[in-house]
């Protein structure tokens, strides 16, 4: 008979303790975030994709040279570049990433040597296909441009300065009174 009053008390007191505790932590501010409604944002120091930088006058910083690709150990990275005639500069086409492949080791950011790329803090990634991660940089750098107010702007390269006639002998010309 004690034990049964005995193994009453023990019900109701561990009752009363799961009770409090759960009064406790119910009346707390929520820390989850309800996902995927709502989305955590992440620290600086997150590493996720690479994505080209985007400039404030609306254009990226590669200079095409190529450094990135052969830096980059898994072959992730494709560029494309043309030469336009009478341009003294290569202008990138594309640049593509192949994600599925990176094992975000930081060569490519490390070498570039205008800084024309960065981690992304894009976490959110979700595919249906493996070719769902092979990103297009070029197109994400215009869109995120347009996200950010700004035109893309492509800078328009200053024609090439006509050389002077040399003289005879090899010498420039002089100029007068000199
Ligand atoms: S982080 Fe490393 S593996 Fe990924 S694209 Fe850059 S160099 Fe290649
Ligand atoms: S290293 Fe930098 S500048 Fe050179 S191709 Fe890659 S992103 Fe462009």
């Amino acid at each position: 008979m004690l034990n049964y009053f005995k193994e009453i008390f023990v019900g109701i007191k561990s009752l009363l303790i799961g009770m409090k505790v759960t009064a406790f932590y119910g009346t707390k501010r929520t820390i989850t975030a309800h996902y995927p409604f709502e989305k955590i944002p992440v620290t600086l120091n997150f590493r996720g994709h690479i994505d080209l930088v985007v400039t404030k006058k609306g254009y990226h910083k590669c200079i095409t040279c190529g450094m990135c690709e052969r830096a980059c150990p898994s072959g992730c990275i494709t560029l494309d570049s043309v030469k336009p005639e009478g341009a003294k500069k290569k202008k990138l086409t594309g640049y593509t990433l192949d994600f599925t492949k990176c094992s975000l080791c930081g060569n490519c950011v490390e070498t570039c040597p205008t800084n024309a790329i960065k981690y992304s803090n894009d976490y959110y990634l979700v595919g249906t296909s493996r070719h769902d991660f092979h990103f297009d940089l070029l197109d994400r750098a215009m869109k995120a441009a347009e996200e950010m107010g700004i035109e893309w702007t492509e800078p328009v390269e200053k024609p090439k300065e006509p050389k002077e006639p040399q003289a005879e002998g090899g010498e420039s010309p002089s100029p007068a009174g000199a």
